[in-house]
């Protein structure tokens, strides 16, 4: 008998569509001289001292599991750190847990609060992942669509709009991928209202608080009555410069937090040992190269934004991250066909933003997170490719 291996999957895994942004990256990685604004990450490798602290604890032989929510000293400093850095208070011993990354802290929360059939919302332009992890977790996600003419700030009376009683949580991301816009305390402040009027939670993405340029950054559950309602998630890959070692944690009241860490001791167990030495290195002393890291990508910023907007792109100045999300709308062509296009003609990768829902459409995501002779390279390329599409119409 002929098996049909596709049989075997489930119907959940089988209506996910593949990451946009892959296609584009394997589309990249087969050319030669291409100047890569596609990926998610700093170009700065990891600090040194907090690569040494990692080899010294596989130097000294400690390679075995730790306790499922991670290394008690390393969810002190992390307590230590939030509180330092956000004003927001969470218990080591039972509000935090160390995840694989960022990501795996996402899957944690949703997969401890959605029951089938509950609605999440989540804010689009999105980052790519919070839609599938809603739909794995059984949810179903509800976008809410930001425009450019506000920044692509989330408008609290949107929120209303989609809000139903199948509603259970809202995910945010401030700074935000793909758009790099940071929302203000006082715009989460009306977000919160909403928040409370409807009775939800907040799964709060702060991947990026280390990378904010404008003013203070307010970390959502430091808002008054905001505590209990914010599951908060955050991790070394960006602000560290840590992507590969997979390390992220979520902080969240206690009844919440053991949720999670059931689902995470039988899927994880824990996270990785020798990142964790490493992580408890990058908060004890990493924070001084984490600002020059922030200055650096300010810079770069600065100077790829408003050279956006010379070359005739729009671009709202992003107040975080290390993405530009300008508008393509002033050529014709569609975000794929710009990005396809601006790839085969002038080899410079850029992700279309439709891949980060509708609303991205009319957009590309650039990354600065490159050295600033890519930059000049890539808006050279960008400017001769924008300046022929305007002499051929
Ligand atoms: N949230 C956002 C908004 C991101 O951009 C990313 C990485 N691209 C993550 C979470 C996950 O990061 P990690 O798993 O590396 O911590």
């Amino acid at each position: 008998m002929t098996t049909q291996t596709s049989h075997y999957l489930s119907n959940t895994v089988r209506n996910l569509k593949p990451s946009g942004i892959r296609r584009f990256f394997d589309l990249a990685a087969g050319m030669e001289g291409v100047i890569s604004l596609g990926v998610g990450e700093p170009d700065f490798v990891t600090p040194w001292s907090i690569r040494e602290a990692s080899i010294l604890s596989i130097e000294q032989g400690i390679t075995s599991y730790t306790g499922n929510a991670g290394l008690l000293e390393l969810r002190k400093e992390i307590s230590t750190y939030l509180s330092k850095s956000f004003h927001v208070d969470y218990r080591p011993e039972s509000e935090i847990i160390v995840t694989v990354g960022g990501s795996q802290a996402l899957d944690l929360a949703l997969r401890a609060i959605v029951n089938p059939g509950d609605e999440v919302i989540i804010v689009e332009p999105t980052f790519v992942s919070y839609g599938p992890l809603v739909s794995l977790a059984g949810g179903v996600p509800i976008p809410v669509h930001t425009k450019s003419e506000n920044e692509f700030k989330l408008q609290p009376e949107e929120i209303e709009k989609v809000v139903s009683n199948r509603t259970k949580a809202i995910i945010i991301c401030s700074p935000n991928n793909p758009t790099g816009t940071m929302l203000s305390k006082q715009e989460l402040v009306e977000i919160g209202k909403i928040v409370e009027k409807y009775n939800l939670l907040v799964i709060s993405d702060e991947i990026y608080a280390e990378l904010s340029y404008e003013g203070a950054y307010t970390s959502f559950s430091s808002l008054p009555g905001m505590f209990e309602r914010t599951i908060l998630v955050s991790g070394f890959s960006k602000g560290f410069a840590m992507t590969g070692w997979r390390l992220g944690y979520s902080a969240a009241p206690k009844e919440i937090s053991e949720a999670m860490l059931k689902v995470h001791q039988y899927t994880m167990m824990c996270a990785s040992t020798m990142a964790q030495y490493g992580a408890i290195e990058a908060l004890k002393n990493g924070i001084p190269e984490v600002e020059q890291m922030r200055k650096s990508y300010r810079q770069r910023r600065n100077y790829f934004v408003s050279s956006l907007q010379e070359i005739g792109l729009q671009c709202h100045i992003p107040g975080g991250a290390f993405y530009a999300f300008p508008s393509i709308s002033s050529t014709g062509l569609s975000s794929e066909e710009f990005a396809g296009k601006l790839l085969m003609e002038e080899k410079v990768a850029v992700v279309p933003g439709n891949v980060f829902g509708e609303s991205g459409e009319g957009y590309i995501r650039c990354s600065y997170a490159s050295s600033l002779e890519q930059l000049q390279e890539a808006i050279k390329r960008m400017g001769r490719f924008i300046a022929n599409i305007k002499k051929e119409s």
